[in-house]
């Protein structure tokens, strides 16, 4: 598929004037259709819900838009937890899938209301001594081991993943449960990441369902729901396909109506954590060319850096560049294109053929919305960039504003050599 920037080169040069390089940009437009779609590809299921999975983007302005849409957050620590709360988002539309979790993350999400989702079997003893007793609604997560795979396609896995219980420890996490009270069960499982399928949904669904209607004849639980998690990815090179979310929501309701309608559980509400889904495509992260470098390889330095989005540097992943205004021109250049970081991963694009570009050229690295600028860090000293909302109407609004030296300094407050840094 041809990739495509969401905004003009003519609306980024409005846009540069009173926002400097570097910046994630956001499309409301996109955001919204792609969030409706979703809604509607499982809306056969009375109780769907999707709980945004706030790391992926712990941006309260633009959950907001999701949450226009009925979805919850999914949270995994405990300022996940107080942006939920600011947000007035609490009860049963937060889902707590935390791991190697603190004993005030469950003393708090449990003050919210949230629905805990436990990681391990251990976690019931030490939930119940840190909160004082077991919540009538709970989660465990599921991690069969062994590897994911569809057909002889190996999708990720399990066996080497630190989450979830196995098998036996979930049947007796149930037991246990229920005798001391639980009353509405929930099963969750992450199985395989960023999959570029419409089979992998279909497929986790058919392994849970199965589970359930097994847990729920040897238990005698009430099986609530079935959290499908994360996991739907996005095609960050322009050779692969989207995934349809419509026949992903069609091939997961025909393994409900096989499994699960006939066992009695039609009942069973499905929820999703998507993260990476919702708002992957629907970012971008805008900087501009500074300076070109030609020793042993061909160079284009950048005003953003892997602290600005660090998938390329931590993964090796791929994220398409556009050069904006050369988007038609031959691609018959190779460079290197790189932020300032000392350290030599600190790459955008590696041997990437792009257009010839010049300094002052305005770069647009696609698909940032979603594990981009939240996994920032503040290596070298840099400092987090703004992220801007580029609005429905075409109307840009500041969601974020960029870090400052002072914001960098906070921590030193209590010293006196941080009143002279943040005085300066
Ligand atoms: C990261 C994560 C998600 C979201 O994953 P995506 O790949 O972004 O969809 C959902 N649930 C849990 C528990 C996670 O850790």
């Amino acid at each position: 598929m041809k990739k495509e920037t969401f905004v003009t080169k003519a609306q980024l040069e409005e846009i540069v004037k009173e926002y400097p390089t570097p910046f994630h940009l956001y499309d409301e437009k996109g955001i919204r259709e792609n969030m409706k779609a979703l809604r509607d590809a499982f809306s056969w299921n009375k109780g769907y819900k999707e709980y945004f999975a706030v790391k992926a983007t712990p941006n309260p302005f633009l959950i907001d838009i999701l949450r226009e849409y009925g979805c919850g957050c999914d949270c995994s620590s405990y300022t996940e937890l107080m942006l939920s709360e600011a947000m007035g988002i609490t009860g049963e539309n937060i889902m707590f899938s935390s791991n190697d979790t603190p004993p005030e993350e469950f003393i708090y999400a449990d003050q919210l209301g949230a629905i805990i989702n436990l990681d391990d079997f251990t976690h019931i003893d030490f939930l119940e001594r840190t909160i004082g007793h077991i919540p009538e609604t709970i989660s465990c997560r599921y991690n069969p081991g062994g590897l994911f795979k569809i057909s002889n396609d190996i999708m990720d896995n399990p066996g080497d993943s630190k989450y979830g219980m196995t098998t036996e420890q979930l049947f007796e996490a149930f037991k246990i449960l229920k005798e001391k009270g639980a009353k509405e069960f929930g099963i969750h499982a992450f199985l395989a990441s960023n999959t570029v399928t419409n089979e992998y949904y279909p497929m986790l669904a058919k392994v849970l369902f199965e589970l359930a209607v097994k847990l729920q004849k040897e238990t005698g639980v009430h099986i609530k729901f079935i959290n499908l998690s994360g996991g739907i990815g996005i095609p960050y090179t322009p050779d692969q396909e989207p995934n349809d979310i419509r026949a992903i929501g069609d091939g997961v309701r025909r393994v409900y109506e096989e499994v699960l309608v006939p066992a009695g559980m039609g009942d069973v509400a499905l929820y999703t954590e998507l993260g990476r889904y919702m708002m992957g495509p629907y970012g971008c992260l805008v900087t501009k060319a500074i300076h070109q470098k030609h020793t042993h390889k061909e160079y284009i330095g950048v005003d953003a850096c892997a602290v600005n989005l660090m998938r390329p540097a931590m993964y090796g992943a791929y994220h398409h560049v556009t050069v904006m205004g050369k988007e038609k021109a031959a691609c018959d250049h190779k460079y290197d294109v790189v932020g300032s970081l000392c350290e030599n991963n600190d790459k955008f694009a590696i041997d990437r053929m792009l257009p010839k570009i010049d300094t002052g050229d305005l770069l647009v690295i696609h698909d940032t919305g979603a594990h981009g600028f939240s996994m920032g860090y503040n290596y070298n000293g840099k400092l987090k960039s703004a992220e801007l909302l580029l609005k429905e109407d075409g109307s840009v609004q500041l969601i974020r504003r960029a870090e400052t030296p002072a914001d960098y300094f906070a921590t030193f407050d209590c010293f006196d050599i941080g009143k002279k840094l943040l005085t300066k």
